[in-house]
Order: C-alpha cells, then structure tokens, then sequence
C-alpha cells in the first residue's frame, strides 16, 4: 500500500515500541524510514516484516542526519531511540547521558538545521520519580530517582526551550509498562537481555527459565509485591499516530501520560499468567529491587481528551495473550 500522508523518521524502529509504532503508521498511510543502529533493534522486523526503507546509524551522527534531511522529503521524527535499562542506567550514566541526551540533541540541532519542526517523543513515567498521588496526572512533580529517568526529563526540557526557541513542536509520551504484543504475531518483545517482568514470567511458563523472581513482598500493596499499569503496545502506537496527527495539523506542545489507569500487582501478573499459559509457574520470593516505587498508576484521561485516543487492548489477560501468542511463536523456531 504506498502512503498517502507525509513521510516520518522513526528512531529506534527496529525496537520493541518503535517497530510497533511504525506498523501503526503504515496503517494510518504514512510513509516511514527508519533510523537504528541496531544494537538492540532487530533488522528482520524491518525489512522483512516492516518491509520499510533501514538507515543504520546513530542519532548523534550530524552529517549522515543532515545527508538524511537534505535527500528525503521528512515531515516530522518520531524518536523512540534510547537506551532504557534502568539498572544498567545507575552502574553506567555516562552511557545513558551520551546516548539519550547528547545523541537527541544532535538529531534535534539537525532537524532545526532542517527546518523540520515537528518531533513525537518517548518520555517515561520514570521521570514522576516516587509518585505524592496516584492516578499521576501529567501536572505531578518531576523528579526521577534514576538516571534514565533523568536523561528523558532533560529531553522534555530541551524540547521546551526548543519549541520557544526555535518553534520545534512536540508531544512526550510518558508511558507506564509497555506490554503485550502486535495481535497478529507480527512484532513482539524481544530484548537481550529481558527484564521485564510479563516477558520474564512467560519465558518462565515456557520453561526457557526455572523460575521468576518476586522483587520484594513487603511494600505497602494489599499482597506485598509492586503494582504497576500495563499498557499494550498497540494502543501506545496508536496514541503516536494521533499524536503525530495532532502536530500535522499546527497544534502546540504538549505532555501526555499513556497508560490504562488500573494497576497490577507482580503476583496478580503471575496469577493471571498462569490463566493464559495453563502452566506452572515457580515463584522465587526475592529482596527489592532498587529503585522500585510501590506503585505507578497513570492517569490518561487527558490523551483521550486532547487527541482522541481510545486504548482498545485493555485488558490485563489479553495484553498477557498477545504476548504469549508472540513467544511461544518465537521459541517454536
Ligand atoms: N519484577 C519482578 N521480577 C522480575 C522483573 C520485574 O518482580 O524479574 C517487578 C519489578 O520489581 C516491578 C515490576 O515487576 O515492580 C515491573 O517491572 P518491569 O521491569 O517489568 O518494569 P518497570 O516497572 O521497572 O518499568
């Protein structure tokens, strides 16, 4: 199908969110090249099932951006590049810094060099920190306690001064936990190394793991173990088409949290693990992770007013599903 909207720059496209969002783009009758340097993103998925044009290359390389901007007609980036290991992130912030901050600000200056003003954003809920309210309205206190947190805080500031100085728009998306799978098996989680707890525990269930490890049960949740809110990847592309669409037609700036509003606990994830797979899954009780909060729950009410958005894959066993469906698929190969 050949696109009838303008062409997008999609950074880490060969990712788990970005091969996603592209898919949801190409649906929507953009057109879309990707940018990634591949060393977490997988080429097949774009070329094989993405079937779209692959740029490898690091965002932070000025003169193959300018060669990019200067040689194709791109209306607009959308930059889900970064590396997003929190832990790694602690150990190692010089890599995060170089990488997430330095790297966006060099594909930014590009783009202002470009006069492409029109810039979708994968910010995190990691930048509220220790949330004082939940449901996390987008207006709570930033004030992340890791340094991938931080070095998406800094982009939304950069962005900010960029737009007041340069007229460069954007929309963040501060998601919560990415999960689930593209319903038809196309595109999936596919990290090296995993540490996601739903991937982690199917991984478990498909006996490619003894067990999963419970990071502490003693928080102050009604079981003890850390509530989070899931979100399918599917509805988080979708909200980058809208708010890509959102940019298209000359809107301001804006932040918007992307998440389904309604927590799970870790051991109602592996209950409810257990319901899909039909498996047994051993439990391993462990201490707390560092620089876990108790709970993170967003609120999205404000994406669905501003843009429309309507998460359709709600459902916590659905999200569960898909993402089986995806791995049992993948391990049968
Ligand atoms: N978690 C866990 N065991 C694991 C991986 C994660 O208990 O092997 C917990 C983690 O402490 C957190 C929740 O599951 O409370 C979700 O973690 P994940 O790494 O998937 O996402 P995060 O919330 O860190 O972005």
């Amino acid at each position: 199908m050949s696109p009838t909207k303008p062409t997008v720059l999609v950074t880490g496209g060969a990712g788990y969110i970005g091969s996603h969002a592209v898919l949801a783009l190409q649906q929507a009758g953009y057109g879309v090249i990707v940018l990634d340097n591949l060393v977490y993103g997988h080429r097949e998925l774009v070329e094989d099932v993405l079937k779209v044009e692959l740029v490898v290359g690091d965002t932070n390389d000025r003169a193959l951006l300018d060669q990019l901007f200067a040689s194709r007609e791109i209306a607009a980036v959308m930059h889900f590049a970064a590396y997003a290991y929190v832990g790694e992130s602690v150990t190692d912030p010089a890599k995060y810094y170089e990488n997430n901050v330095v790297g966006t600000l060099r594909l930014l200056e590009a783009m202002v060099a470009a006069n492409i003003k029109k810039f979708v954003f994968s910010s995190t809920c990691a930048t509220y920190g220790v949330p004082k309210t939940v449901p996390i309205p987008e207006d709570h206190p930033q004030d992340p306690i890791n340094p991938y947190g931080a070095t998406k805080l800094m982009v939304e500031r950069i962005l900010a001064d960029f737009d007041v100085a340069y007229g460069l728009k954007s929309v963040c998306f501060r998601y919560f936990n990415a999960a689930g799978a593209d319903s038809e098996g196309r595109l999936g989680e596919d990290h090296q190394p995993e540490t996601h707890l739903i991937p982690l525990v199917l991984l478990t269930a498909l006996g490619k793991r003894d067990s999963i490890s419970v990071f502490g049960t003693d928080y102050p949740t009604e079981d003890g173990t850390c509530i989070r809110d899931y979100i399918h990847v599917t509805d988080l592309a979708s909200a980058h088409v809208l708010g890509l669409d959102y940019l298209m037609q000359d809107n301001p700036s804006e932040k918007f949290n992307l998440g389904n509003g309604s927590g799970f606990s870790v051991k109602q994830i592996i209950d409810a693990a257990r319901e899909v797979t039909g498996r047994e899954i051993k439990v391993v009780e462990c201490d707390r992770r560092a620089g876990d909060p108790p709970a993170l729950i967003g609120s999205s009410g404000k994406a669905k007013e501003i843009l429309g958005w309507k998460p359709q894959h709600a459902d916590i066993h659905q999200i569960i599903r898909d993402a089986w469906n995806w791995h049992q698929r993948r391990h049968l190969v």
